[in-house]
């Protein structure tokens, strides 16, 4: 007789290993594994179905697949909680923005990923809540502020100034007050801090960075350590319809197999590059949280010579998003929506896992550029 299959099972196989359990390096290798039996495929495979033989748990391709479900169960698994894919960041964090009571305050950062305040903005607009931002790095009014919230939204570390907010302070006020927290895990990953873990409800990501890695994929997940939210959620996804693809699932599984070694070799590449450029000339301001792969530049000799040191780089990538193998930058404010709180001068940098001296060379000539 063959095993029952396993792949409900965060860990996979490892489900039926002795103590101590395996680390998350080593988890979110075995996760959403099929069974080990013989000829099965060690991977999910990419499931295109729009419907299933009547009878099932899943019934239509707008309410599961199993591609969905064994990137859910690691990144679940990962984050201490259960994960929902959505079609992107965006949709993710609109799912969750429903949960707002109508009428509620939301607390949310002065400079946060500027969709995501976008989309605040247009609640309030629409005379649906009420928007009110902090700096997220003044724990006394973020806390205050909290205590008069439906929802407190964070985003720490931040996109793109890096600020890092006091998690666990936020979250002890606002459920004092009865609000939740939703934190926006981006940057950090669940493998360098696990919101749920501080006190958080809602984890938001967009996995079409980190998680996914190789800057081929769009995709969104929320991750609730309530079942109660996690329920409401799936229903908002199956009625509101913003359903991940089961390519871009399986993308992003593949992605997270090798995110310990990615972020491994990236956070060292980063760390390296911010104590290199500190010492350039052409390098005011440097914002790093002093863990992860990106970090910010505020160019002496501002927007212009900001803008020459992107037209400078070879081997980094100008572009915007993040989270890739491959090193790129972009000066923020050539968004006319970016936040005013951004420096004009200020470059994003993510950092990618290329050799950090091939890296720092071409990075240095075209900040040499800057002051021509
Ligand atoms: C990119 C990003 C988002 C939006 O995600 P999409 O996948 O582009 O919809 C949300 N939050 C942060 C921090 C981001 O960097």
């Amino acid at each position: 007789m063959s095993p029952a299959p396993n792949r409900r099972h965060p860990a996979g196989i490892l489900a039926d290993m002795p103590n101590p359990e395996p680390t998350p390096a080593t988890r979110l290798v075995t996760g959403g594994r099929p069974a080990h039996t013989p000829d099965a495929p060690l991977n999910e495979p990419v499931t295109f179905a729009s419907t299933y033989h009547a009878g099932g748990d899943i019934g239509y391709g707008r309410y599961g697949n199993p591609t969905w479900s064994a990137f859910e169960d690691v990144l679940g698994d990962l984050e201490g909680g259960r994960a929902l894919a959505f079609s992107s960041g965006l949709a993710g964090s609109s799912a969750v923005l429903s949960l707002l009571p109508d009428g509620g305050t939301i607390v949310a950062p002065e400079c946060a990923y500027l969709g995501v305040l976008d989309q605040m903005r247009q609640l309030e607009t629409l005379g649906r809540a009420t928007l009110v931002q902090v700096d997220i790095t003044d724990t006394a009014a973020l806390t205050a502020a909290a205590r008069t919230a439906s929802m407190v939204w964070l985003e720490s570390p931040s996109n793109p100034n890096l600020d890092v907010a006091d998690i666990r302070a936020v979250t002890d006020a606002a459920r004092a007050a009865g609000a939740r927290t939703v934190v926006d895990n981006t940057f950090a990953t669940p493998l360098l801090q696990r919101p749920l873990d501080l006190g958080a409800d809602v984890v938001v990501h967009s996995a079409t960075k980190m998680l996914s890695g190789h800057s081929d994929v769009v995709l969104g997940a929320v991750v609730c350590g309530d079942d109660d939210v996690h329920g409401r959620l799936d229903t908002h996804r199956r009625l509101h319809g913003a359903i991940p693809g089961p390519m871009e699932t399986f993308l992003a599984l593949r992605g997270v197999r090798t995110l310990d070694v990615r972020l491994e070799r990236a956070q060292a590449n980063a760390a390296e590059l911010v104590r290199r450029m500190s010492g350039h000339p052409a390098v005011g301001l440097v914002r790093y949280p002093g863990f992860g792969t990106m970090c910010s530049v505020e160019v002496t000799g501002g927007a212009e010579a900001a803008d020459r040191v992107v037209d400078a780089v070879r081997l980094w990538v100008h572009s915007t998003s993040l989270g890739g193998v491959e090193s790129s930058l972009e000066r923020r404010r050539r968004w006319p929506s970016e936040s005013s709180a951004v420096a004009e001068s200020l470059l994003r940098l993510s950092v990618g896992v290329e050799d950090v001296d091939d890296l720092w060379r071409d990075l240095s000539r075209a900040l040499d550029s800057a002051g021509r």
